[in-house]
């Protein structure tokens, strides 16, 4: 058997395959699309095979989280991304791929490597052996099963159902307050959004009229429906539904009337630095652009600014938080790895992104070291550390990279300058990581510069 057997072949399980290639170890890359099995959305037999856009999304280290993600991995050696840049299209500031030649390179680079056999096969159970899973979004029902089995009932999630999360600093206060519902628990649980009457009819008409995006046929049989409603099909139910629902007021006294408002809308704390609050009950499927327009008009949240939009779709994951240790090991079976969506990061980037931290782990434990993860100032460490144990696992749905997941910069930064002041902060600590590991398993420390 080889060193590390991998199951999935998609962006993280290519680019975790690679990278253990290149640190020596010997991989098994086992993909069922080619064997006789295939997803809903891949139509290729190609390796990293985009599935949507062809869009890495932004570029730019100095402004966006996603863009200083690229650059990490490119100081980590990342085969996704070196291929990614190799098959550029003109697309702005947006790292965009032409995606057929950039599968196509992605698959004749783990092809020729001499130390991956890649197998076209559909793995439908857990091994015994060590292994990264990497089956993605649309896994399979068997191996779904397997994991189910291992993990408990409700561990593996089928269909995301994520209401907005917004950045705390971009909330009014001076319009919201901070309270529980009749002051239960510590009694300051809850940011709360107040409406009046007019405005929450204002509202009701706007989430009816806003533009929503329809189900692919593949996932129309959406069992969840029920349990985790989108909130404009509550508010095509009646006038009245959502103020009964996740916009009640009872309970909530609003300091400037010292009265309950007529409906509110409740923010919940997502994340342990307390940096971003989720909409609670906020489930959509609004287009993107819709969501910020009609979710502005929410008094408090005029300015919001959003570190995830709601959405709803098919999308298998695990509880990460709960089921996974700082190494991406299954707590209960250590022999497994997980890595890409199915830990519940969400994109293509930060998929290959932790399909590449998982081998660099993976890599340490085989030469009996254990690597440090990357500090959570920097792109990769906030991500790694949110889906390991910075998320709420009561409420943990999948998550894009985003400064929120990262602690605030010390002392006062004016708006303007705080983007600058996170990416910097973010490249000293990584280039100060990756010195304290270099001579193990990391390389690549000039592509930081
Ligand atoms: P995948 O790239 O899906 O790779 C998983 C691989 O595992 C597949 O090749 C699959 O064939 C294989 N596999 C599954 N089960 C088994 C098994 N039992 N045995 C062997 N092989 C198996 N992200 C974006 O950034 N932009 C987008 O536009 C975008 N659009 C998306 C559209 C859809 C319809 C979906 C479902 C997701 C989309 N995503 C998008 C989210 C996500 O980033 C991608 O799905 C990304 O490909 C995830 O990478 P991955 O390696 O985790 O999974």
């Amino acid at each position: 058997m080889p060193d590390m057997h991998i199951i999935g072949g998609g962006l993280a399980g290519s680019e975790a395959a690679w990278q253990l290639a290149e640190a020596g170890f010997t991989v098994r890359l086992s993909e069922m699309r080619g064997g006789g099995d295939t997803t809903p959305a891949h139509d290729s037999d190609r390796l990293a095979e985009m599935v949507c856009s062809n869009s890495f999304r932004s570029d730019d280290a100095d402004k966006n989280a996603v863009g200083l993600l690229h650059q990490e991995m490119r100081g980590l050696g990342s085969l996704i991304l070196r291929c990614a840049d190799r098959h550029r299209v003109p697309a702005g500031s947006a790292l965009a791929v032409d995606r057929e030649t950039f599968a196509t390179e992605v698959t004749r680079a783990i092809e020729g490597h001499p130390n991956i056999t890649i197998v076209r096969e559909r793995i439908d159970a857990l091994p015994g052996h060590p292994a990264i899973i990497a089956t993605g979004p649309l896994t399979g029902s068997a191996m779904a099963e397997a994991i189910t089995a291992e993990t408990g009932e409700g561990a593996l999630a089928f269909f995301d159902a994520i209401a907005p999360i917004v950045h705390k600093d971009s909330v009014d206060m001076d319009i919201a307050w901070v309270q529980s519902r009749w002051d239960k628990g510590e009694g300051k649980d809850y940011i709360n959004c107040p409406m009046d009457k007019a405005q929450y009819e204002a509202f009701i008409q706007a989430l009816r009229d806003g533009d929503k995006t329809e189900f692919k046929e593949w996932e129309r049989d959406t069992p969840y429906f029920e349990g985790c409603m989108p909130i404009e099909v509550m508010a095509e139910r009646g006038v009245e539904t959502l103020r009964f629902g996740p916009m009640k007021p009872v309970g909530l006294d609003d300091p400037r009337t010292g009265r309950w408002p007529y409906a509110v809308v409740q923010l919940r704390q997502d994340n342990a630095l307390g940096t971003l609050w989720n909409m609670v009950g906020f489930q959509t499927k609004l287009k993107h652009g819709e969501q910020v327009r009609v979710f502005r008009t929410i008094p408090g949240l005029e300015n919001a600014e959003f570190a995830r939009l709601g959405g709803i779709h098919r999308n298998s994951f695990i509880n990460s938080p709960r089921l996974l240790d700082g190494q991406l090991r299954l707590k209960s079976k250590p022999n497994i790895r997980f890595a890409g969506q199915i830990t519940g990061c969400e994109g293509y980037v930060e998929s290959a992104a932790v399909g590449l931290a998982a081998a660099l782990f993976a890599a340490a434990e085989e030469r009996g070291q254990v690597l440090a993860p990357p500090p959570v100032e920097t792109a990769l460490g906030a991500l790694l550390s949110h889906i390991t144990g910075g998320a709420d696992a009561e409420t943990f749905q999948p998550m894009n990279v985003n400064f929120g997941l990262m602690p605030p910069p010390e002392g006062r930064v004016k708006k303007a300058d705080r983007r600058k002041a996170y990416t910097d902060r973010a490249r000293a600590h990584f280039g100060a990581w990756l010195h304290s590991v270099r001579g193990g398993t990391v390389r690549g420390e000039a592509a930081l510069a």
